[in-house]
């Protein structure tokens, strides 16, 4: 099939290049010239593990190419994806603007029916109101789909390819056909297609991101508790999970969720609940509790050193909202930062692949260095702190660490490290939910 992607961004790229490998011919849109100019010339503008070589074989079979040009992108095409931004506005709600904006240019593009599809994540009545500014402008048929994306990122490759689910919302059967077709490649019974109406497509994206961060909000609070009453986290996580109707996964307590989706659509789900007068209180305290554990290592910290941190260093690991990608908005590491530097610190921070994202987010920050590597971060710091469980930090040399570091002590937010190790290199460590560790040796 033609196909066209409309953003290419985490998701639209990736969309793209897995359609493109399964055969179809994708030409991806983008408003950023400089991002599209990169990628014609084979740039992978995004760090998502596997996306350059799926990238790159099709740019070479020329099944996948990137314009500017929407008119001539959706000219020929069977199906045109939107994976457009949503970011949040200040009340909450989701942005629609890019969404709307493409919306009113699509009609008069349009040459034969086409299938519009939504992969960004947007609240219920989006779809309509798509359709109806589409509909003002068409002189052809079409059909607008709700196809939410549950992609994450670091797996985006295998979570395209091998979905737990697509969800298709439409009361088209011309689009559904469409839809089976396009999926037919990547589901079966063990990733099944579900078929629904288009409110109930956009909602279930928003119910998933919700439970997810439920079961994050509910740890962290399990974790905090087991510091009061002594007990570990960890054996607590291990003894629930064994329950088939709890599960193992997503029970890792820790500094809080962030990245591009979680806290923006949990405001997002917050506002749509409040505009139709419900009271969803759990998802007020979802929002509240997390904002309290962006900073709970700043806290650990300060009960350490002083509130006052002024002539201290921090070095600080991870910077990317989780490992294995460089995205970091809402990174918990961007508080962690922040709240060092207002407390009077410096921090020395390194990302293995979000430094350069870093760098552009600040500027020239007073306060702020960004280190060359995770040793040389290191270097004279008064402690490490550990923001992002990347595995070349799990599997540090702790004793080139412990030498390092002007005293050993770690603040771990992510408990990658043994309890055991740490107190056999006599660290000064403390972390999420489990017992303190101090130094023998002092
Ligand atoms: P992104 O910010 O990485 O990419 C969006 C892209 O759209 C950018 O390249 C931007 O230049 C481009 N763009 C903006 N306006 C445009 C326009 N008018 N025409 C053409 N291009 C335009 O966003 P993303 O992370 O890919 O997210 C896209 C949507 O998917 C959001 O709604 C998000 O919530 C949802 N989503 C994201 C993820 C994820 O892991 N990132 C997962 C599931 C769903």
């Amino acid at each position: 099939m033609n196909i066209t992607i409309v953003g290419t961004g985490y998701v639209g790229l990736v969309t793209g290049s897995c359609l493109a490998d399964n055969g179809n011919i994708v030409t991806c849109v983008d408003i950023d010239t400089e991002k599209v100019r990169a990628m014609q010339q084979g740039q992978v503008p995004i760090y998502e593990p596997g996306l350059e070589e799926v990238f790159e074989r099709n740019i070479k079979m020329e099944r996948l190419s990137f314009t500017i040009d929407l008119a001539q992108a959706v000219a020929t095409a069977d199906i045109i994806f939107l994976a457009l931004p949503t970011p949040p506005r200040d009340d909450g709600s989701a942005d629609l603007s890019a969404i709307l904006r493409v919306a009113d240019q699509l009609g008069p593009l349009l040459k034969h029916y086409t299938v519009i599809v939504d992969k960004s994540t947007v609240p219920v009545g989006t779809a309509a109101q798509v359709r109806e500014r589409v509909a003002a402008n068409a002189s052809v048929e079409f059909d607008i789909v709700s196809n939410p994306e549950f992609l994450r990122e670091g797996f985006a490759i295998k979570d395209f390819n091998t979905p737990d689910r697509v969800v298709i919302g439409t009361g088209s059967e011309r689009a559904r056909e469409v839809m089976r077709e396009l999926y037919n490649a990547f589901t079966d019974d063990e990733h099944p297609i579900y078929f629904m109406d288009e409110n109930s497509a956009e909602l279930s994206k928003y119910a998933a991101n919700t439970f997810l961060t439920l079961k994050i909000s509910f740890m962290n609070e399990i974790a905090n508790l087991s510091e009061k009453l002594g007990a570990n986290v960890d054996d607590i996580r291990r003894a629930i999970g064994s329950d088939d109707r709890i599960g193992r996964r997503f029970l890792f307590p820790g500094i809080g969720y962030g990245g591009s989706c979680f806290p923006k659509d949990i405001r997002a789900l917050h506002r749509t609940a409040l505009d139709n007068d419900y009271d969803f209180a759990l998802l007020e305290s979802i929002i509240s509790l997390n904002a309290h554990q962006k900073i709970v290592l700043v806290k650990k910290l300060k009960q350490h050193f002083g509130d006052d941190l002024s002539g201290k260093t921090f070095a600080l690991w991870g910077l990317s909202f989780k490992p294995d990608t460089d995205d970091i908005r809402e990174a918990p590491a961007l508080y962690i930062i922040d709240s060092i530097i207002r407390a009077g610190g410096r921090v020395v921070a390194y990302d293995p692949e979000a430094n350069e994202n870093v760098r552009k987010h600040y500027g020239q920050q007073p306060g702020l260095t960004i280190a060359e590597g995770a040793y040389p971060a290191l270097e004279g710091a008064d402690a490490l702190l550990v923001a992002t469980e990347w595995s070349m930090f799990r599997s540090a040399d702790l004793k080139r660490v412990a030498k390092l570091l002007r005293q050993p002590a770690v603040f771990d937010g992510r408990n990658i490290y043994d309890l055991e190790t740490m107190r056999s290199h006599d660290f000064h460590y403390e972390s999420i939910g489990r017992p303190k560790v101090t130094r023998a040796k002092v």
